[in-house]
C-alpha cells in the first residue's frame, strides 16, 4: 500500500496550488463579500485545463482522472471553496454526460465543457424539497410532437444563470415513481427557460445559486440524457460527487489549520509567551491536523476506487467525515485566533461559513449517512421518507 501520490499527481497538485495561491486566494475575500460569480478565476482555471480533468482526450480533456480531480478540488478550495463548488458542478455535469450521454451528446457538449468555454450545471433540487427528490420531484417533461415539454422550477442551482448547459431532472413517466425520472440537457437561451431568484447565502457566496424556471420549454428528444437517471446519477454521486465535496472540505479545513498555525506562532499573549507554547494550543493543532489528514486519506481512497467497486460506501464516507471534520477544524481554528478570528480581517470566519455549506451541497448530511448506513446494514438504499424499511432477509 502506497500512501503517496504518483509523480504525475504531485505535479498536478503543485501546478494547481501555485495557480490557486496566485490567482484565487488574493481575491477570495472579495468574491465572498460581493457574492458575484468569479468569472475571472473560472476563465483562468479553464486555461489551466481544470475543467477537463474528468473528460477523456477525444473530447478535449486530459482524463478521466478522478483522483487528479479531487486533488485539484482540494487546492482550489483551500483558496476559495466557492470557486471549487463551481468547478465541481460543471465537472460533474461533464462526467454525467460522459457516463450516460449518446455519442452525439458527447461530441456536441463535452469539448466546450472540458475546455471551460461553456459551464455546466446539475439541476435536481426544487422548492418542494431537494433531500428526497426521487419521491418529491415535481418538474415534468411531457413528450409532444417530437420534443419534451418541460415545466417546473428548480432552486439552489450552482452556476445557475452563468452556465450554458443544464442537466435537468424531470418526471417523464410519473407512474414509474423514482425510476420514471429522466435527465434532459437544456441549453441556456431555450425559449421557456428563464432564471429566477439568486440566493443570498451564509457561505459559499461566490457559488452563485439561482432558481431555474421552465414554462412549456421545448427540449429536443435528442437532448434526453437518460430515460431513467436515478441509478446513473446515484452512482456518479458516490464515485465523484460526494468525494469531491469531501475534497473541498479538506481544502477549507487545511486552509483554516494553516492560518491558525501561522497565527499561534507569532501571537504573543501572557508575559510575552507565544500562543504556540501553550499545551492546549498544541493539542488543538494536533487534533486539527489529524482530522485534515484522515479526511484526505478517505478522499484519496474514494478517488482511487474502481467505478465498479462492490462496496460503494467509502465514496459516501468521503462525503461525510471530511465535511464534519471541516466544521470542527474551522471552528477550532477560528477560536485560536480569538476575536480576530471572528472578524473579517482574517479569512477564518469565511472558512467556517463555507464549511457549513458543504454539509448541505448535493445531499444534506443526514442522507449521506442514512444511505451509507442502509448499505452497511444490507438494506435497500432508497426508502420513501417515513416508510418502513424492509428487514434484512425480507421478514
Ligand atoms: C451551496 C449550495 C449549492 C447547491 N447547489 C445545488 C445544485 O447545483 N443543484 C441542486 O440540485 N441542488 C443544489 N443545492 C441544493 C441541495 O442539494 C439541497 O439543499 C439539498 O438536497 C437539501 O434539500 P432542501 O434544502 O430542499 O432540504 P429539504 O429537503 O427541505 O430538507 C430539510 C432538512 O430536513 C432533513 N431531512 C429531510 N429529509 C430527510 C430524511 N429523509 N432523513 C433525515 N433527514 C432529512 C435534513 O436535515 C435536511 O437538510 C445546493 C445547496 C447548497 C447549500
Amino acid at each position: 500500500m502506497n500512501f503517496e501520490l504518483s509523480e504525475q499527481h504531485q505535479m498536478l497538485r503543485k501546478t494547481v496550488r501555485e495557480f490557486a495561491e496566485k490567482e484565487i486566494a488574493p481575491i477570495a475575500q472579495e468574491i465572498d463579500k460581493s457574492g458575484e460569480f468569479p468569472w475571472d478565476c473560472v476563465k483562468k482555471m479553464a486555461e489551466l485545463g481544470s475543467f477537463g480533468i474528468l473528460v477523456p482526450p477525444p473530447f478535449g480533456g486530459t482524463g478521466p482522472d478522478k483522483l487528479g480531480f479531487l486533488v485539484a478540488v482540494e487546492e482550489v478550495s483551500a483558496a476559495s471553496a466557492s470557486v471549487a463548488v463551481s468547478l465541481l458542478f460543471s465537472s460533474v455535469a461533464s462526467f454525467l454526460i460522459l457516463a450516460v450521454g449518446t455519442d452525439e451528446q458527447k461530441a456536441k457538449y463535452l469539448p466546450a465543457l472540458a475546455k471551460g468555454e461553456r459551464l455546466g450545471a446539475v439541476a435536481i433540487a426544487e422548492p418542494s424539497g431537494g433531500t428526497n427528490w426521487p419521491f418529491t420531484l415535481q418538474t415534468t417533461a411531457r413528450l409532444n410532437n417530437g420534443s419534451y415539454v418541460l415545466n417546473g422550477t428548480k432552486c439552489f442551482i450552482s452556476n445557475g444563470g452563468e452556465a450554458d448547459i443544464y442537466l435537468v431532472l424531470a418526471r417523464t413517466a410519473p407512474e414509474k415513481g423514482p425510476m420514471g425520472i429522466s435527465g434532459l440537457i437544456v441549453e441556456k437561451g431555450t425559449p421557456g427557460f428563464s432564471f429566477g431568484k439568486k440566493e443570498e447565502k451564509l457561505g459559499l457566496r461566490g457559488d452563485v445559486t439561482r432558481e431555474l424556471i421552465f414554462e412549456d420549454c421545448r427540449v429536443p428528444v435528442a437532448n434526453l440524457l437518460s430515460e431513467s437517471i436515478l441509478m446513473p446519477l446515484s452512482g456518479i454521486m458516490v464515485t465523484i460527487g460526494l468525494p469531491a465535496i469531501g475534497a473541498a472540505a479538506v481544502g477549507v479545513a487545511r486552509a483554516a489549520l494553516e492560518a491558525a498555525t501561522e497565527y499561534v506562532k507569532q501571537r504573543a499573549v501572557a508575559f510575552g509567551q507565544m500562543l504556540a507554547n501553550f499545551d492546549g494550543v498544541q493539542c488543538a493543532i494536533a487534533d486539527m491536523a489529524t482530522m485534515v489528514e484522515a479526511s484526505r486519506l478517505l478522499v484519496y481512497r474514494a478517488g482511487s476506487m474502481p467505478a465498479d467497486a462492490p462496496d460503494p460506501t467509502p465514496g459516501m464516507m468521503a462525503g461525510i467525515f471530511p465535511c464534519e471534520a471541516a466544521l470542527e477544524v474551522t471552528s477550532k481554528a477560528l477560536q485560536l485566533l480569538g476575536t480576530y478570528g471572528y472578524t473579517q480581517d482574517f479569512p477564518l470566519e469565511r472558512y467556517f461559513r463555507d464549511a457549513r455549506g458543504l454539509t448541505l451541497v448535493v445531499q444534506p448530511m443526514e442522507v449521506r449517512k442514512l444511505t451509507a448506513g442502509r448499505l452497511k446494514l444490507g438494506l435497500p438504499p432508497l426508502v420513501p421518507p417515513g416508510g418502513a424499511p424492509p428487514r434484512p432477509g425480507g421478514a
